[in-house]
């Protein structure tokens, strides 16, 4: 994947102030929260048009980095945005936050918009990108979704069209899931079920989906209208890794209401069980033992696999 080289967003030594507020990355700067801000003329924020990565990294270990710089870079290929770091300098202002900011345990947003241009929809009026990483403390699930499970429902916005906006794109539309969340809240859930414009399965709104059935681990293909989860894969690698069969299958409602298990997965997620969609009870009722297994698989790698960082 080209990158271009440039050296106007080099890691710049900033002065590290004594106050504890966060420090964000900016372009090359690091800034503190209050003072972190990008321009209304930016068309990540009159348009959307940018990309960004969720990121975690756990005891100062940066889980499956390259992975997450990978998928960067080819959602910012497809949107033909040429990223102003490569690979290896957005990985190193990645820890440079995380060791500024003192996390061992954190959750990293990186977003690289179009920049700032005029008000016309060309990105060509965008001279550069606008690059900023944030760090903090992961907000998580409660932990009793992890002990019993959680409850979802379906929504009637559907997921985008693959050949509109592609849900394998990470870009900064995302109100397709912004109004999928809204509709799940009114309902009082806190993640909802996308199917896609045929009724397939796709995601959930930051998550992707899972079942088990008769032992075979189930998810469905990214094409129906997925993002391509990188805690997905992991999941599929580490079932493997426990001779627990999986596979990539087009998934109706009716699948999920008749799976043995079901759960989801994705970086702030990691892997939560659901035991009922849209007031069905999915098996018993209680996380399966295959997916308590590869709960536990998860964590696991997780303690022992990514990028390691010094405090
Ligand atoms: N689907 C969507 C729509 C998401 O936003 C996310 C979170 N990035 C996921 C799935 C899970 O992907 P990952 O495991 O790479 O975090």
């Amino acid at each position: 994947m080209a990158i271009n080289r440039s050296s106007s967003h080099k890691t710049k030594k900033s002065v590290q102030t004594a106050q504890t507020e966060l420090l964000v990355y900016l372009n090359g700067e690091f800034v503190p929260k209050s003072e972190a801000k990008v321009s209304v003329f930016d068309h990540g924020l009159l348009y959307g048009d940018g990309v960004f990565e969720g990121i975690r990294s756990y005891n100062c270990l940066v889980f499956k980095l390259k992975e997450h710089l990978m998928r960067l870079a080819e959602s910012a290929h497809t949107i033909m945005l040429q990223l102003p770091l490569t690979g290896e300098q957005l990985g190193d202002a990645i820890v440079e936050t995380l060791k500024r900011n003192r996390l061992r345990d954190a959750y990293v947003r990186v977003v690289v918009t179009r920049g700032v241009g005029d008000l016309g929809l060309d990105p060509a009026s965008c001279k550069a990108p606008t690059v900023f990483i944030i760090t903090d403390k992961i907000i998580l699930y409660p932990e009793s979704f992890y002990r019993n499970g959680m409850d979802i429902i379906t929504v009637p916005t559907v997921r985008n069209l693959p050949e509109a906006i592609n849900p394998a794109l990470k870009t900064l539309n995302y109100l397709n899931n912004i109004m999928a969340k809204i509709e799940a809240k009114n309902s009082n859930y806190r993640e909802a079920l996308m199917l896609n414009h045929q009724g397939y399965v796709a995601e959930c709104t930051g998550d992707n989906i899972f079942i088990v059935k008769n032992g075979i681990v189930q998810t469905p293909p990214t094409y129906l209208g997925a993002l391509r989860g990188i805690t997905r894969q992991a999941i599929m690698d580490l079932a493997l890794r426990n001779d627990i069969p999986s596979q990539e299958r087009v998934l109706t409602r009716h699948d999920l209401f008749n799976a043995d298990e079901a759960f989801l997965t994705g970086t702030a997620a990691e892997v939560v069980p659901v035991v009922k969609i849209d007031g069905r009870k999915i098996g018993t009722g209680k996380p399966g033992k295959i997916t308590r297994k590869l709960m536990s698989a998860f964590q696991d790698l997780t303690r022992r696999d990514g990028l390691r960082y010094t405090l």
